[in-house]
Formats: C-alpha cells, sequence, structure tokens
C-alpha cells in the first residue's frame, strides 16, 4: 500500500496522501519513474489507497478489504492497463478506453486508467486522448508513465500533474547482491522477467570472470562452453558487460578498502584483487567500457568476445 512507500519516495507519497484524504486528487498523473525499479507497484498500491472505500475512515491504508484483494489479483473492473502494442501505443487502443469510460463505474465511483511508457504515444494516438484529458469527468484519474518525462509529447505533459519518483538508493538497502544488480540492469521491466533464468546468466557471466583471471588468453578456446552458451541475445550480452564493469568496479573498491557497491567480499574478489594492481583493474573497465560500444553495432558475437580477450591480455 501507499504507506510503505513513506520512506522510499517520501514527496511523491505526501502528494499522492494528501490527495487522497482531502479528495482533491488530480484528474491526470505524469509519473517519471527516475529508475525507481518499483514503480509499477508504487502506482498500483496508490490506485489501491485510492479506490479502497476505507481510505478515509482510517488513518493506515487498508490493503486487505474485499476491495483490495480484488485489485491485487488483477481482476478489478474499473482499471485499465494500457500499454505499446509493439514499438507503440496505438490509436484505437485509446478510442476503446474512451469507449469503455463512457459507461459508470460499475463498482465504487472512481474509475482510473494507466498508460504504461507514456513515451511511446505517438502523436496520432496523443491527439485522440487530449480531449478526454482535458475534459476530465470527475471519476476518472489517468495515471502515465515515463522514464523520461521528456520523451512524453509537451501536449500531453502540459495537461498532467508531473510526479519524479527518487531513484533506488541502493547502497543503502539491506538486500543481496544479485537483487541490486538485478535492480540496476531491469529497473522497469521487473514484472516480465524470468528471475531464476537471470540469475543463472549473472552467475556464468561472473563464472567467466573469474575463469578468465585464473586463465588468461587460454579463456578463447572454451568460449562456447562458458559463454556462448548462455550469453545469446544483445540484451543479456549488453548486459553482461554491465555485470563485468560492475565487477571490477567492486574488485577496485576491496583494493581500495572501500564498501563494495553491488556484490560481496567473496574468494573470487579477493583472488582477482591479489593477481592485479589498481592501475590494471582500471584499464579492464575501460576496455570492457570501450568495447561494450560495439555491442549496438551488431558485432559478432565470438569476435568480440575474442577481441575482449586479448584486450584483456595486451595482445593488441
Ligand atoms: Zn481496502
Amino acid at each position: 500500500m501507499l504507506d510503505s512507500y513513506k520512506g522510499s519516495q517520501p514527496i511523491a507519497y505526501k502528494i499522492l496522501k494528501n490527495a487522497i484524504i482531502n479528495d482533491k486528487c488530480s484528474h491526470a498523473y505524469l509519473i517519471e519513474t527516475g529508475g525507481f525499479y518499483d514503480s509499477f507497484d508504487f502506482v498500483m498500491s496508490f490506485i489501491k489507497s485510492l479506490l479502497c472505500p476505507y481510505n478515509k475512515t482510517q488513518k493506515e491504508d487498508c490493503g486487505n478489504c474485499h476491495q483490495c484483494e480484488i485489485i491485487d489479483s488483477g481482476n478489478f473492473p474499473e482499471i485499465e492497463i494500457i500499454e505499446p502494442d509493439g514499438q507503440w501505443i496505438k490509436k484505437d487502443q485509446l478510442q476503446n478506453l474512451q469507449k469503455e469510460f463512457n459507461t459508470k463505474a460499475l463498482i465504487g465511483n472512481k474509475r482510473v486508467y494507466i498508460i504504461k511508457k507514456a513515451d511511446r504515444l505517438n502523436k496520432a494516438a496523443a491527439n485522440s486522448i487530449l480531449k478526454f484529458l482535458e475534459e476530465p469527468d470527475n471519476n476518472i484519474v489517468a495515471i502515465l508513465i515515463t522514464d523520461n518525462i521528456y520523451n512524453v509529447l509537451s501536449t500531453i505533459r502540459s495537461r498532467c500533474q508531473i510526479l519524479n519518483l527518487k531513484p533506488t538508493n541502493i547502497a543503502k538497502e539491506n538486500i543481496s547482491w544479485l537483487e541490486k544488480i538485478k535492480q540496476i540492469l531491469f529497473n522497469q521491466k521487473k514484472e516480465l522477467l524470468d528471475f531464476e533464468e537471470i540469475d543463472l546468466k549473472i552467475q556464468k557471466v561472473i563464472d567467466f570472470v573469474c575463469y578468465y583471471e585464473k586463465n588468461h588468453l587460454n579463456t578463447i578456446l572454451y568460449i562456447g562452453k562458458i559463454w556462448n552458451d548462455y550469453i545469446k541475445t544483445k540484451e543479456e550480452i549488453d548486459m553482461s558487460f554491465e555485470i563485468m564493469i560492475n565487477y571490477y568496479k567492486d574488485v577496485l573498491n576491496y583494493i581500495l578498502n572501500k564498501p563494495l557497491e553491488i556484490f560481496e567480499t567473496s574468494n573470487e574478489i579477493k583472488m582477482i584483487a591479489e593477481k592485479n594492481s589498481q592501475t590494471e583493474i582500471c584499464r579492464k573497465i575501460n576496455v570492457l567500457v570501450e568495447l561494450k560500444q560495439l555491442i549496438k553495432y551488431n558485432i559478432n558475437q565470438s569476435l568480440l568476445m575474442d577481441k575482449l580477450i586479448m584486450r584483456l591480455e595486451e595482445v593488441i
């Protein structure tokens, strides 16, 4: 419920909580996620607090009445979620929504629609919804979500109350390194991911770094087995480079006697720290950052990995 974000999102929490208590909700909110990993859950918590029939009769959020439970199950008829169909949000998705919302709410008196990735509203789709945003029925609340408000058309932006979420302060939270790296890498897409598979891939990337640190140039001979079998798509390769960069950064933190940012001190990190000077780790991080740039040009994966090992070994 909304109250659980009192600490992590103090400003947005206060604004929304006040709006609910005073029954002065804006008709349209544009929420900039700011890299806050839990942003969709934040939005759903707000909606629950808004729609719950007990929201004003008690001080604390409810969260467990019949209505709150239906909202949690995803079957509440007065909430509509719109997200891009392919690359863009299409005009007819919005027209269907408006048609549907022309009828009265069946339960309670408020209806809410969420537009995920509001920056994917192109002009035609946006135009079809401007009027709807502008002449709001008192009982309809729109919530638009985006990573960056400046990618949202200004005509939309100007019709919404803007709320910026605070980025997650990863270092301060007491969570495992695996959770931290997932939050860094997969900000918004959290609900779409198969986490077990990701855990395996992250582990494989770290295994690769350790294997390389022990076997150097010979790693090239085994790259198929230790890398290509697990890391396949462009996104995965990009993610893997990000993990390696962060891993070496934490090795550097270890060498400098600073607290590690993402990973935990392990025998592997100690081993790599012993084998490398500070300058050597910095050089390796630079190589990774530089080669990561090539991923977007669709470079062949085996070629990229050969290049990486050779560059790390300073063969080329
Ligand atoms: Zn409730």
